[in-house]
């Protein structure tokens, strides 16, 4: 089919797998690729094979609409502007490494740096569940929890560029430890690895469950089965992970103003057992519009929002 449009390269670079696609300038991904990050031993044995994934992908695209730009999605500690990754706690061995210059000299085209977690906000609001809205919030429940926020139409960077860390928002009467250091983060409650740990005390307590593994393997996918089944502590671990989603969802609703949070990432298969603790808390504490005004909605991309949003991100960055 031939390319009417300008097209990019986007990567996504996980702690699981390394995604990467040719997208059209409106989102459509037209070439992916995908592989596990641990396959490949060292920080520049996963440089080299991402540059080679990449140039097959250049190599995919139609000869008179080649990539204009790449947009790079990476996790943990970055700087945007200086297209270095700080710190990428699952990936060893990426520290101070200055990403965009490695791509940009090896595919010769101009790249650019962003938070994972925004570029999947971008996807979801540019042909998503959060589509046409102005002013909403993505956030992704994953190994952590990820967010992005949407004002006016533009992907909000604040002063850092590194806004939206909806999973480090405090909740008060939590103490529980979370991976950043500090202590009662929404994401030590509503991630993967923070509902686990929660399991864990659970069967440690010896409390009622449908759950009989092994009490170290207890993990959001069992637990997401178990639901489904009535399993209490399942059941409860995801109705407080919604009723704290709900409460942080509220304090940024009234500061905003927003019209919408989507709720991404691999966590976004127990919306449906969440979602009644985010809206009871939120028809409480909601006060800059009824409740019956704002969405609280399930993301619609699944794992390739990223790319998707890179789509957005390069359309924003002027490419
Ligand atoms: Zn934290």
């Amino acid at each position: 089919m031939p390319i009417s449009e300008d097209t990019f390269l986007a990567l996504d670079i996980g702690g699981t797998n390394v995604k990467s696609g040719l997208i059209s300038r409106a989102g459509e991904i037209l070439s992916f690729d995908s592989f596990p990050t641990s396959k490949w031993g060292g920080p520049e044995a996963l440089i080299d094979m991402i540059i080679r994934q990449l140039k097959t992908l250049w190599n995919d695209s139609d000869t008179a609409h080649r990539p204009r730009a790449l947009a790079i999605g990476a996790p943990g500690w970055i700087l945007r502007r200086e297209g270095v990754v700080v710190m990428a706690p699952n990936i060893p061995g990426w520290k101070a490494l200055p990403i965009t210059r490695l791509m940009s000299e090896a595919l010769d085209i101009p790249a650019v740096l962003e938070n994972d977690a925004n570029l999947y906000a971008l996807g979801e609001w540019l042909i998503g569940a959060g589509k046409g809205c102005a002013n909403e919030i993505t956030l992704t429940l994953g190994t952590g929890v990820g967010g992005g926020l949407i004002l006016e139409g533009r992907l909000w960077e604040g002063a850092f560029t590194s806004a939206a860390e909806v999973g480090h928002i405090p909740l008060g009467g939590v103490n529980r430890l979370c991976g950043c250091g500090r202590t009662g983060c929404l994401e030590t409650v509503a991630s993967a690895i923070g509902m686990a740990a929660i399991a864990r005390e659970w069967l440690a307590a010896g409390r009622e469950t449908l759950y009989k593994g092994d009490p170290a393997a207890v993990d959001t996918r069992e637990m997401l089965r178990l639901a489904g089944l009535g399993d209490p502590m399942s059941l409860s671990i995801f109705s407080d992970a919604g009723k704290a989603i709900g409460f942080v969802l509220a304090g940024v609703f009234n500061l905003l103003g927003l019209q919408m949070a989507v709720i991404g990432g691999g966590g976004a298969g127990a919306f449906d057992f969440m979602a009644p603790g985010i809206m009871e808390v939120l028809s409480r504490h909601l006060v800059t519009a009824g409740v019956d005004q704002i969405q609280v909605v399930k993301g619609a991309l699944g794992g390739n929002a990223p790319l998707i949003g890179a789509a957005a991100f390069l359309n924003e960055s002027g490419y």
